[in-house]
């Protein structure tokens, strides 16, 4: 059983963003040499999330932003917490801090066109994510 853990950083620059992060993830699989597990996708914010979801075409990154904006708008005379970032919380919590990715013959079991995203809901910030790779 072999066991890796990385992290990097990633700088947003909007306030609700999703940013592709699908090859830094593939760079530290590579490294782990590691042919069959899986991966562990994590982001340690409560205002941001991880999220797999179609990469060919940007329109559907858009549609989930506009989307979920909608859904959860960033004033809204109920919030109670002080910091005005209530959206951002709800968002990371609906959208989940987290990703399992299976990996066969060194690599990850993505669909055609699925890509990994770093969803930013409180930027821009500077923002941690951390990889675990385990397997053989
Ligand atoms: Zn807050």
């Amino acid at each position: 059983m072999r066991f890796i853990e990385r992290s990097f950083k990633v700088n947003t620059t909007r306030r609700n963003e999703f940013i592709d992060i699908t090859q830094e993830v593939e760079k530290i699989i590579k490294f782990s040499t590691v042919e069959i597990g899986d991966v562990i996708v994590y982001c340690p914010h409560t205002t941001a999330a991880i999220t797999l979801n179609e990469n060919a075409d940007p329109d559907v990154v858009h549609d989930l932003l506009h989307t979920l904006e909608k859904l959860i708008p960033h004033k809204d005379s109920s919030y109670l917490h002080g910091e005005g970032n209530s959206d951002a919380h709800l968002k990371s919590s609906l959208v989940g801090v987290s990703e399992q990715i299976l990996i066969k013959d060194g690599e990850m079991q993505l669909g055609r066109w699925q890509g990994i995203y770093f969803c930013e809901f409180d930027g821009p910030r500077g923002r941690d994510v951390i990889v675990q790779v385990r397997g053989e």
